[in-house]
């Protein structure tokens, strides 16, 4: 029954980096009416209870900002878009001419269109001069992106979820894809039920309902899974598992920058034997050894992981150690046979990696620190050699310290709610009053509460633009309702601001489908060459994976084999990313975190998301439906530590780290691990992140949200 639907029209869901394809049904208004999955996407048809629920999102107006505000007195008042963003523009000029340009900054999102995060990062670094680009990614993907960029020489992921319906051997580590890309899951549990042996292990230091579906569910003592990553190799090259010729042929090991032998590989191993590490991990040795036999003997293994990897102290070494198990093994470059890291958010890979948008990067796969790269950039952008700058700009967490220390004098927000989503946050609140923020975005959140100048942002089919996901797909969101009250699209605020603060002709490219023109062009100076994806097939297609050199090209599900253009013909494996075209195997040691538990603090908080909510919950928490499902924010416990805690579900009890204190309801549960309590990070009365550490990876910069030391009071 399609009820009050006029027409259909694809599209692409606005949440998580599934990316999944939808169907938008119109009703004879001009409405959004229905929302069904896209069949003939790469998701089948499948979507989740966000997804679904789209429809509501787009009617919830009461939540919208409606227009421009100005702080006056310490109150937000309505103002013309022609005052705010004057007003912005000469804050932005003073404090670059009176500070120079590093003392202003942009911070973004994973959830803006491509169009929107390449112009800003064009403008800030081409335009005006500074590396100070940052965004909600470098706390959810940065080390995934540097552990792909060491290994292959290359970000982004090698293989695709199409390899899910070849995998034997499913290797799941920190990602509760039962709630979190629930699409994926059912692909795998399809994949499962298909009559074929196909083994699911789980590994997390909670008991999710991923892990409840797995063959072999191995509990983890919150921090140390680089021991069982470390073991498991040690255990496949004891017993000889390895791939001789993969690992004669296409690998060079390495102790940082020099390269070692296979033997010397060997022996750093011989200090992760299972049964050395088997206290510490929490899993036994043997299964250590059944897992990694598993892993090394299916005919296809594939892995997939999100932040229970990245958002870690050492999440650039497990990235790295996760594709070592791969390469070691032979499992990778043929079908099944892969690492994949899954993206959080819709467009964290496409909009923020490929266009870079980082403080540390430039557009597809260029690196700030190499002259060569800055070179290419300022030739290709038309500016004067020297303009963008040599050394990386702040990324999240410097940029909100030097906005403490009052370095950084006016920040551009948009699309994200730092200050729910910020670890270790009251100490960051501080730089967020001091500092002139201008934020831009569609709903209420807590950031407004900091804000200087609000400027309302058009949302998802209010406007248009392309979305990256997870296996280099990118996609069109078409519009199809006008921008609700005095909303404008992201794109056409930077456009004006460019214009405002004199980089008008910089920012030649003022719509989106100009801006695709110009960005697509520009990739084809590079090995993500994406020429061949234009508007017209983005209309026309259910998504293209990059490279796609031409208008003819099918584009590449998998990298690095016979059907990669960059391949050389008669190679059948070939890693462009590195001259001799082999991958980089590291040696990773793991190194005991400093949020170990101890007398004072003897229990792990770790903290994720919920299969009905979204991130900070700014959106999703305004669907009733969506609030029912998750209930309110809350602490979840196992039994046995209820027991010693003498709590039962319903009460109240503070959660204190070396960071901050949070007071909450309590639930008990027996899908819990004992010795760690669980927090999601949605509900804006429940800010978790008061007490999260804000320790981070040295390489990726990335925060560890995932092990905080607390102790436990009851209220
Ligand atoms: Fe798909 Fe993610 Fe949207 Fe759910 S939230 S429908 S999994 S893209």
């Amino acid at each position: 029954n399609e009820g009050p639907v006029k027409s259909w029209h694809k599209s692409v869901c606005r949440y998580c980096g599934t990316g999944c394809g939808v169907m938008l049904g119109m009703d004879e208004n001009k409405k959004l009416a229905r929302v069904r999955g896209d069949e003939e996407a790469h998701n089948k048809g499948v979507i989740c209870i966000k997804g679904s629920l789209l429809a509501e999102l787009m009617e919830k107006k009461d939540h919208r900002l409606k227009q421009p505000m100005i702080r006056k007195n310490g109150k937000l008042e309505p103002a013309s878009w022609d005052e705010a963003m004057t007003l912005v523009a000469d804050k932005f000029k003073t404090s670059i001419k009176d500070h120079g340009p590093n003392s202003v900054a942009y911070y973004g999102s994973g959830q803006l269109f491509i169009e929107e995060s390449y112009t800003a990062n064009k403008l800030f670094k081409g335009g005006i001069g500074t590396n100070n680009v940052d965004g909600n990614p470098r706390l959810c993907m940065a080390s995934a992106a540097v552990g792909y960029t060491q290994v292959f020489g290359k970000d982004e992921p090698a293989g695709c979820f199409d390899d899910i319906d070849h995998a034997d051997t499913f290797f799941i580590i920190g990602s509760n894809t039962y709630e979190c890309h629930p699409p994926i899951w059912e692909r795998i549990m399809r994949r499962k039920d298909s009559g074929k042996d196909v083994k699911i292990i789980v590994v997390d230091p909670r008991r999710t309902k991923t892990a409840d579906h797995a063959d072999f569910y191995l509990p983890v003592v919150p921090g140390t899974d680089l021991l069982l990553l470390n073991a498991m190799l040690h255990v496949i090259v004891k017993e000889g598992w390895q791939s001789e010729e993969y690992v004669q042929q296409h690998i060079n090991f390495k102790k940082g920058s020099d390269t070692v032998s296979f033997e010397e590989f060997k022996t750093f191993l011989e200090d992760y034997s299972p049964e050395k590490v088997e206290e510490e991990l929490g899993v036994s040795a043997p299964q250590i050894r059944e897992v990694a036999y598993y892993f090394a003997k299916a005919k296809s293994s594939m892995s997939l992981w999100t932040m229970g990897l990245n958002q870690r102290v050492q999440g650039v070494f497990l990235n790295n150690t996760m594709n070592s198990l791969h390469l070691v093994t032979g499992q990778i470059n043929k079908k099944g046979a892969t690492p994949l890291s899954m993206t959080g958010q819709c467009n964290a890979c496409g909009g923020v990696r490929d266009t870079g948008s980082l403080s540390h990067i430039l557009p597809h796969g260029r690196l700030i620190k190499k002259p060569e790269h800055r070179a290419e950039m300022e030739k290709l952008w038309g500016v004067p050699a020297g303009r963008i700058q040599p050394k990386p700009g702040y990324n999240a967490l410097s940029l909100f310290q030097a906005m403490n220390d009052e370095k950084v004098k006016a920040v551009l927000v948009m699309c994200t709610n730092p200050a729910q989503s910020m670890p270790n946050i009251d100490h960051y609140k501080p730089g967020m009053e001091k500092t002139f923020m201008v934020v831009a975005d569609a709903f209420d959140s807590e950031t407004i509460k900091y804000a200087d100048v609000v400027l309302p942002a058009a949302l998802y089919i209010e406007k248009e633009g392309v979305y990256g996901q997870t296996e280099r797909r990118y996609q069109l969101i078409e519009k199809l309702v006008e921008p609700y009250a005095e909303s404008r699209s992201d794109l056409d605020i930077l456009v004006d601001f460019a214009e405002r603060i004199g980089y008008g002709d910089f920012i030649s490219s003022k719509t989106s489908a100009e801006v695709w023109e110009e960005y697509r062009h520009l990739s084809s100076h590079s090995k993500y060459n994406f020429e061949g994806i234009t508007r017209d097939r983005l209309k026309e297609e259910r998504g293209l994976q990059w490279p796609c050199p031409d208008e003819k090209h099918p584009g590449t599900a998998r990298r690095y084999i016979p059907g990669d253009p960059f391949v050389p013909q008669g190679k059948e494996v070939f890693f462009y990313g590195h001259k001799d075209g082999k991958a980089n195997v590291f040696l990773r040691p793991y190194i005991r975190g400093n949020e170990q538990v101890n007398d004072e603090f003897p229990i792990y908080l770790t903290t994720g998301r919920v299969i009905s909510q979204w991130h900070t919950g700014s959106m999703t928490t305004t669907v009733k439906e969506l609030n029912t499902q998750s209930g309110p924010g809350r602490f979840k416990l196992h039994p046995q530590d209820a027991s010693h805690y003498n709590v039962k579900t319903g009460d109240t009890i503070r959660v204190t780290s070396s960071r901050g204190t949070m007071t909450g309801k309590l639930e008990i549960s027996e899908l819990e691990t004992p010795g760690v309590v669980f927090a999601a990070f949605y509900d804006k009365s429940f800010i978790i992140n008061q007490v999260v550490s804000d320790d981070h990876d040295p390489y990726s910069k990335q925060p560890d949200y995932k092990v905080t030391r607390v102790k436990i009071e009851k209220v």
